[in-house]
């Protein structure tokens, strides 16, 4: 007897995969099919963690660090994160504010499951991370959709957050500087955002993963620290992944309003637990032993920071490519629209004729740029812009 299939469910049929991962994962097949890739797929630094972060780990593992944990971090841990909090922006937080997660993308998903529900709506400028519309639809909110595009700078504007608003608009997602586009926002541009937030009473969700890769003397905002009101509404995500070269680690941070903190920890204690003990040792390390951590920070800027103005200024020799020099993250975010082809035909033939890797902007919620990441050699970066320029070339014949 055959049985019909069983049913998955809403949330099963309703998510899409990760269109970067997609890219870098066919990237990396031809590669290991002995293809000479130039990828710029990727969504992580190309540096190694640390040592003393690792050795931090390793003793702690030796040390017999390998029980179940208090479920929102260790004491230590949370403390050095309050701590840096105050040393660098001057914010005071207590303990019972901090989570520690599995990841900055967990972060990101238990602050909107502890702010949102069904039928509430989300507002998320485009481009965004690609994670946040499926978390938003994981909640069984709406997301809403706004685009910013290069006319400015692909940053949401007061006047287009006031046209997105409905009285069922509960929370608004920031990501400043952003992933894809490397955008970083003023502390005045913030501000006029936040102000409105405070009048609609929104939750924001402000995702601060690369706060400290920020270049040309940009400084980052710590968008809880615009004002109590924005305090008392701001969720804040930062992490190790990026900061460190730790995306394996899976450490993320939330600072949150006390009632939504105990909310997002609740939610944790049932849901994953702790983030691996040993492995918030090596996270304390970083916080703790800071020069160390400087210094290691600081090589690979100068790395990100010259890859990043020779990459922009190569793309912008290329007839048909308009490309801002954005001033974070390890992303620039050129416009093809002029190519007349879909970002996402472009792409794929650059890939196959070219064996250049690149994710193509409607990925992130924006028809018409390529998303080319520079944590990646400058070798590489040379080799592929130049195969960039050849196909661009062809194109235009
Ligand atoms: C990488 C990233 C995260 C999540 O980082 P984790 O690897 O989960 O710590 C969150 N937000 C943005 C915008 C990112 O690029």
């Amino acid at each position: 007897m055959t049985s019909a299939p069983l049913p998955l469910s809403v949330w099963a049929r309703n998510i899409s995969p990760s269109p970067t991962l997609a890219v870098d994962a066919k990237a990396k097949a031809m590669q290991a099919a002995g293809a000479d890739v130039c990828s710029f797929a990727a969504g992580e630094p190309d540096f190694d963690t640390p040592d003393h972060i690792k050795e931090a780990c390793i003793t702690a593992l030796r040390g017999g660090k390998t029980k179940y944990g208090p479920t929102p971090g260790i004491e230590v841990l949370r403390q050095a994160i309050v701590n840096r909090y105050a040393a660098e922006y001057g914010l005071k937080a207590t303990i019972a504010q901090v989570i520690v997660s599995p990841g900055g993308k967990f972060n990101c998903f238990l602050g909107i499951l502890a702010t949102c529900s069904p039928g509430d709506e989300v507002i998320i400028p485009a481009p965004y991370w690609v994670s946040y519309p499926e978390m938003v639809k994981l909640s069984g909110a709406t997301p809403r959709f706004v685009l910013c595009d290069d006319r400015t700078g692909f940053k949401l504007t007061p006047a287009q957050l006031s046209a997105a608003l409905t009285p069922k608009t509960r929370l608004l997602v920031l990501n400043s500087p952003s992933n894809p586009t490397g955008a970083v926002y003023t502390r005045a541009e913030l501000s006029a955002l936040v102000d409105i937030a405070v009048r609609h009473n929104l939750y924001i969700l402000s995702d601060e993963m690369y706060e400290h890769l920020i270049y040309d003397g940009a400084t980052p905002t710590c968008l809880a620290t615009l004002s109590p009101e924005a305090e008392a509404r701001v969720i804040t995500v930062a992490g190790f992944s990026k900061t460190y070269a730790m995306t394996g680690w899976r450490i993320g941070t939330t600072l949150a309003p006390l009632p939504v903190a105990k909310a997002i920890a609740e939610l944790q204690s049932q849901m994953s637990s702790n983030v691996t003990t040993f492995a918030q040792y090596g996270a304390l390390a970083a916080l703790q032993e800071k020069e160390k951590t400087s210094a290691a920070l600081a090589t690979m800027l100068t790395a990100f920071d010259r890859r990043r103005r020779n990459l922009h200024a190569e793309l912008n020799r290329i007839p048909g490519i308009h490309c801002l020099l954005a001033q974070g993250a390890f992303y620039l975010f050129p416009n093809i629209s002029s190519f007349g082809l879909k970002d996402v035909d472009f792409c794929n033939r650059l890939l196959d004729s070219e064996q250049v890797a690149a994710v193509p902007g409607s990925a992130f919620g924006a028809e018409g740029y390529l998303r080319l990441s520079y944590a990646t050699s400058d070798a590489t970066i040379a080799k592929g812009v130049a195969r960039l320029a050849k196909f661009c070339a062809s194109l235009k014949k």
